[in-house]
């Protein structure tokens, strides 16, 4: 396994495999690497010759106030969890690198960005959008491995790739857990033991969501919010729930009225937990109510 840190360098090996045929796939990550990466670069392994694991803390996504700076990081680490899963190369470009003296250029994603977590995290998806667009075209990947646990994420880029003409491939990887339901994340680091093991209400409450409109077949979200609003009263008062949406799958719409929706359902959320935001989602397919 080789760690690249030069753009132009990584374009030349991306070159070299696309020359000789061999398929080549890029798994984006801001390192601090847990078990829903290793995930991804063993799928994009078993999928592809070479996997490039993208290791680089963008700081364009990061709003002020963020945790840009605090975000945590251990390269070594990382770099053992890579060389295990049979990554090829890390590709681990300086800030300077990736955003050189006088950049001008930002890629906007409109719509579709300003929804769900837009509403929290103005200039978020810019600035993943911007990096997406730079690591794209640096590692020229065939396939683009991402995880279902930033759904929004996927959306946005997904537009992005269509609307850019890119020719990159976009394979969504389910959410990795902890036993509790927790999704895994790097900030989960952040979390206090106690407030840890309380997180299993968010997986539960996605579920009670979905379980009301599959097996209850309530029709309206309204509903849905109130039911999962006391469920957190009753377990986690301190928890403040920033959002819980129902909607489509692909524009991010809320569903209006349930027992028409036919299609993929997404529940996503975001709250904080002592003061750690965590975002997670389930996604499911609906047909119309008979
Ligand atoms: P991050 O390092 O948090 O920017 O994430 C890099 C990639 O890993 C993104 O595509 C995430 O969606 C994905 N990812 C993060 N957490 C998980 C998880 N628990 N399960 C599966 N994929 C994940």
């Amino acid at each position: 396994m080789k760690v690249i840190k030069e753009i132009s360098a990584i374009q030349d090996i991306s070159d070299y495999y696309r020359c000789i045929g061999k398929k080549l796939a890029l798994v984006p990550t801001m390192g601090f690497l847990h078990a829903g990466h290793t995930s991804l670069m063993l799928r994009a392994k078993d999928e592809n010759e070479i996997v490039v694991v993208s290791i680089f803390v963008n700081p364009a996504q990061f709003g002020a106030g963020e945790d840009f700076t605090k975000y945590p990081r251990d390269f070594l680490r990382d770099y053992h969890i890579c060389e295990k899963s049979g990554v090829d190369y890390i590709f681990n470009p300086e800030g300077d690198e990736m955003y050189k003296k006088n950049n001008y250029t930002s890629v906007i994603v409109s719509n579709i960005t300003e929804k769900l977590e837009g509403k929290f995290r103005p200039g978020h998806f810019t600035g993943v959008a911007t990096v997406v667009t730079k690591l794209l075209n640096a590692v020229k990947p065939v396939n683009l491995y991402l995880g279902q646990k930033d759904a929004q994420q996927n959306a946005v880029l997904k537009k992005m790739i269509q609307d850019l003409n890119y020719d990159t491939k976009l394979i969504v990887c389910e959410t990795m857990r902890e036993d509790n339901g927790l999704a895994m994340s790097s900030r989960n680091t952040f979390l206090s033991p106690e407030d840890k093991a309380r997180t299993s209400v968010l997986y539960f409450i996605l579920n009670e969501g979905k379980r009301m409109i599959l097996e209850e077949k309530i029709n309206d979200a309204n509903t849905i919010k109130k039911h999962i609003a006391k469920i957190l009263k009753e377990h986690t008062p301190d928890f403040e729930l920033q959002y819980y949406e129902v909607t489509d799958n692909t524009e991010l719409d809320p569903i209006i009225n349930l027992s028409e929706f036919e299609g993929e359902v997404l529940i996503s959320l975001a709250a904080k937990a002592g003061g750690t935001r965590l975002i997670d989602n389930i996604v499911f397919q609906k047909y119309r109510n008979e």
